[in-house]
């Protein structure tokens, strides 16, 4: 039986407070772990005031007369509890007085960060322009507006203000998105996922999708190809290898019971060298001929053609549609540069299928993300340039001279307002998000180096300032690259990091 006063402590920190809670009560084992260390924390633990004997401190109290009663518990009870884990580790031999105005300001500053979002703006200087994990593409301007609008009034979301009845969701982006891709029909869910999974549930629930062996992917957090058309109700029939698939391998695998041709957007990885698939054109044929399916999983949405930027391996989604394909997929956060959304767009029939399929309420697109999508949408329109309006577009297109000038520009600015010591560099980066990969884009950035830390404790300090910039490490220095940095944050990256040498 272990006393409360041996209490043994597992390093890392991470684990203490599970530990600690299983030792107090006497129940683990001592580990045989070498850095496992002894503590005797009863002495210190007893030190440890009540919650209500704090809140009669003036101090305290003060604080609960300027902020609230609860906030002030929670903030005392976090650092209470944060000390208790450090006796516990041993990481602290005294206390601090909890009398003191000290005492008090550090529970303000706790009370202050409660009040902060935890969802937050961030300065993507990644150089990944779509990164999913930084909430992928931007908004334009015109998207954030529209998405204000509808989310401070009623709209006529589902109402049909010609004739005063019951409209349809769909109307605002249907036609600008036929427009633009020469689509018959459209309609928009939640993301592409979601509009994977229903387009397969709609065309081939029971029946059978044929797959190339190449195109059996995972796009990352659990989207696997096969899983989703399993899950669909579908059953899979992989055809061809992983590098070569012909049209004849399609051919043989179609059966009385196959409904679907199914074409996946190889999206974040290259298969290069000794590899063939069969055109478009050919698979549409063979649809055509055997009464199946062609439907294709884009991922990454391309309404205009990239290779005017110099990026030219996306399929543009008009192109696609018009070599035959009956069904497309694609997200309206990715090249697209809008708001979260899956676009399902091709023909009237199936489309309408999919529109009436029970599934089809569960993911449907919320009213701001459709709002926003609108917007995107029109700025694919003349008199708008997409290349100049939309983000995404943007930082891609950007000319690496002009990176470079700012580049500098922040270099200079970095070096005569901080102590860090910087440098331009030429970089490069990426499309992200499942687009465009092992394609590298040539970019400018600026390489930092602090005069008394390393490059990981430099990255955590620009990644913890109120709004965070979040770089790469590269060879001990911390890369900030221009491509995904938009001009009116260059400022405030200088005046935070000039704050925290102070
Ligand atoms: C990204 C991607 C998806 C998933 O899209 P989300 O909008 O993230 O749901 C599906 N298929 C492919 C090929 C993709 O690249």
């Amino acid at each position: 039986m272990l006393r409360a006063e041996d209490v043994y402590c597992a390093r890392p920190k991470a684990t203490s407070g599970y530990l600690s809670r299983y030792i107090l009560s006497g129940s683990v084992e001592r580990s045989a772990e070498p850095s496992w260390k002894k503590v005797n924390v009863n002495k210190y633990l007893k030190q440890l005031p009540q919650i209500d004997a704090l809140l009669k401190t003036e101090p305290i109290a003060e604080l609960v007369s300027r902020f609230s009663h609860a906030e002030t518990v929670d903030a005392l009870r976090k650092t209470l509890s944060g000390l208790r884990d450090e006796l516990l580790c041993g990481d602290r031999k005294d206390l601090p007085d909890f009398t003191s105005d000290e005492f008090g300001e550090a529970i303000e500053t706790v009370i202050r960060k409660g009040r902060l979002p935890l969802l937050k703006p961030v300065i993507n200087a990644t150089g990944i322009v779509i990164h999913t994990n930084l909430g992928r593409a931007p908004l334009a301007h015109e998207a954030i507006a529209a998405m204000k609008d509808i989310a401070a009034a009623p709209s006529n979301l589902e109402y049909n203000l010609e004739n005063g009845g019951r409209g349809n969701r769909m109307s605002s982006v249907e036609a600008l998105l036929c427009d633009l891709t020469g689509a018959e029909a459209a309609h928009v869910v939640n993301n592409c996922a979601a509009a994977v999974m229903l387009g397969l549930m709609g065309t081939a629930m029971g029946r059978k999708v044929v797959v190339s062996r190449g195109e059996l992917v995972e796009i990352g957090g659990s989207f696997r190809l096969p899983d989703i058309i399993q899950q669909s109700g579908a059953i899979l029939r992989e055809v061809g290898t992983t590098n070569k698939t012909r049209a004849g391998d399609y051919a043989e695998a179609i059966e009385s019971d196959t409904a679907v041709l199914l074409k996946s957007h190889t999206s974040n990885f290259q298969i290069i060298g000794f590899t063939s698939a069969p055109a478009r054109s050919e698979l549409a044929k063979l649809s055509r001929q055997y009464d199946v399916l062609l439907v294709e999983d884009l991922g990454s949405g391309v309404l205009r053609d990239l290779s005017v930027i110099g990026l030219g391996s996306e399929p543009v989604v008009r192109d696609v549609l018009s070599a035959g394909v009956d069904l497309v997929m694609f997200s309206g956060d990715k090249l697209l540069g809008g708001p979260q959304a899956g676009i399902l767009a091709g023909r009237a029939d199936v489309i309408e299928t999919l529109r009436r399929h029970p599934f089809a309420r569960a993911i449907r697109i919320d009213k701001l993300s459709l709002a926003a999508l609108e917007a995107t949408l029109r700025l694919y329109r003349e008199p708008n340039d997409p290349f100049r309006q939309i983000p995404v577009l943007r930082m891609l297109s950007e000319p690496v001279e002009s990176l470079r000038q700012r580049a500098s520009t922040l270099t200079a600015k970095l070096s005569r307002e901080t102590d860090l010591i910087c440098r331009t560099i030429d970089t490069t980066a990426q499309a992200g998000g499942g687009a465009l990969p092992g394609q590298s884009i040539a970019s400018a950035g600026v390489a930092l180096r602090s005069r008394r830390h390393s490059s990981e404790e430099l990255a955590k300090e620009l990644r913890t300032m109120q709004r965070p910039v979040i770089g790469r490490i590269r060879d001990n220095e911390v890369i900030l690259d221009l491509r995904t940095v938009q001009s009116s944050e260059l400022d405030l990256i200088v005046s935070q990091a000039a704050m925290r040498d102070t």
